[in-house]
């Protein structure tokens, strides 16, 4: 493959160097690249990456009307373009190259790959057309190319969103959103058009527990205010008048802010034209109801509820659509245990076996914000430069043939920037780019051989 920053100096060298292969370019595997590059130890640092395109979650997750938030990539472009380091796309370790593989060729493999997957809702009626998890729907507006294909219906009026964690309040942001809101945003097309002809007006964001324990963050759930097209709802009566004793005071802080805010949309005037967000309380969702597809979700009502008694124990909620983001899991890898009911890899601090190392969610499971995984790259960097030693591993020359004997078109940061500016170029409006949604139209933007 070719690749103009190898640096002939950090080859030539007269003493073998640590090779490190990084698997999946998110925010771990950056972080702990750039602790690699930036520590005493002289290493080479390879990033692989499934995608042509890098970044992980910050280009499919973090939502495309917060592009401050999705800037952290200017930083990690500054890693990829580290002498050190080495961004080799459109590669997938399990299916393009093997972990044992990939061990034999390096003197250290951090996997960073993240936890991708939608945890299983468990209920009957969760796999009826039109209940998608999260994942999915995030990965299609997002212009994930393995969710580009997804296709979910908006034409009806309601959507029922389980979960109270912020992804579930970015997912009623963007379908909330009007199109003038969302044209400085870089939402993949095929959704832009979708939401543009969206006929959906009620939006449910449904918690099994209280307002007082809802995992939102303040300032996301402030925004949810803000809207220009949609009024946010709640009912008075569901909204405690103080949290429990014992919080850690950060937490306290937080939670009374979010208490404050939903005291505000119970306020709010429920005949305001426009779309509804309302946010529902203390429902455990035990059914998705429908005959050939989504028609409702059913809820059971718990016990702490102010309302219960006084309203009805089970109830039902319309739904033309259901987004369930109730949590992700990891995916199997090469036969690896996994621990945290499935949402980790099982590892010691971020060991899992002697040269094999997990970062980022994939780590500690899928919770915290970008800037966490900062703490993991630099932990796993000390540890890797303490425990390893350069053995004169090859490093990727070793792969390079067999990939190319496979018909994989490994790409490398280059060709990203040539993808990249391909995007920015087709903008429209204020939008910062348009998204290519497959790998066939990045690598052919990109000159991918
Ligand atoms: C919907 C959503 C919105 C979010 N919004 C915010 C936000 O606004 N602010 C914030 O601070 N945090 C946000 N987060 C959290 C943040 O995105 C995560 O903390 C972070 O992305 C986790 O980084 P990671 O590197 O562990 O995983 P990921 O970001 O998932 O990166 C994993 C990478 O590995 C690649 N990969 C997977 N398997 C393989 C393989 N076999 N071979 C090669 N490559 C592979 C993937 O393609 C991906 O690029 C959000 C998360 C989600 C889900």
């Amino acid at each position: 493959m070719p690749d103009s920053r190898v640096t002939g100096g950090l080859w030539m060298s007269e003493h073998p160097i640590l090779q490190v292969a990084v698997v999946g370019s998110g925010p771990s595997g950056f972080y702990a690249a750039a602790a690699l590059a930036g520590s005493q130890t002289p290493c080479r640092i390879d990033i692989f990456e499934r995608l042509p395109s890098p970044y992980g979650l910050i280009r499919a997750g973090v939502a495309p009307d917060h592009q401050t938030t999705k800037s952290i990539q200017d930083v990690f472009g500054e890693t990829a373009r580290h002498p050190a380091v080495r961004f080799i796309g459109n590669v997938e370790i399990g299916r393009d190259i093997s972990l044992a593989d990939l061990r034999g060729a390096y003197d250290a493999v951090v996997l960073a790959s993240g936890v991708p997957e939608d945890a299983p809702l468990g209920i009957a009626g969760a796999d009826l057309p039109g209940v998608h998890g999260a994942a999915a729907f995030v990965g299609w507006y997002n212009g994930h190319p393995d969710f580009s294909g997804l296709a979910p219906d908006l034409a009806g009026r309601s959507a029922v969103i389980l979960g109270n964690g912020n992804v579930a309040l970015d997912v009623a942001r963007i379908l909330s959103r009007t199109e003038e809101e969302l044209a400085a945003s870089d939402i993949a097309d095929h959704a832009a058009e979708a939401l543009a002809r969206s006929g959906l007006m009620h939006i449910n964001v449904m918690g099994r527990r209280g307002p007082g324990e809802a995992k939102f963050t303040n300032v996301e759930l402030q925004e949810i205010g803000t809207l220009q097209g949609a009024t946010a709802l709640a009912d008075a009566r569901q909204i405690p008048e103080d949290l429990p004793d014992g919080l850690p005071p950060r937490d306290r802080r937080m939670r009374a802010k979010n208490l404050d805010c939903f005291r505000r949309f119970a306020q709010s005037d429920p005949g305001a034209p426009g779309r509804r967000i309302r946010f529902g309380f203390f429902a455990r969702p035990i059914a998705i109801l429908g005959t050939g597809r989504v028609e409702a979700v059913r809820f059971a009502r718990a016990e702490q509820d102010p309302l219960f008694r006084s309203a009805p124990d089970e109830f039902d909620i319309p739904a033309d659509i259901v987004i369930a983001s109730i949590g992700y899991r990891a995916r199997p890898f090469s036969g690896l245990p996994l621990a945290e009911g499935e949402r980790a890899l099982a590892n010691d601090d971020g060991r899992i076996e002697d040269g094999l190392y997990v970062v980022g969610w994939l780590k500690r499971g899928p919770s915290g914000k970008i800037a966490t995984n900062r703490l993991d790259g630099d932990a796993i960097a000390e540890r890797i430069v303490a425990e390893c030693t350069a053995s004169g591993a090859p490093g990727f020359s070793a792969l390079a043939e067999r990939l190319a004997d496979k018909g994989v078109r490994a790409s490398n940061f280059d060709h990203w920037l040539r993808m990249d500016a391909a995007e920015i170029a087709a903008a429209r409006g204020p939008a910062p780019r348009r998204k290519f949604t497959t790998i066939a139209d990045m690598l052919r933007a990109g000159g991918v051989a």
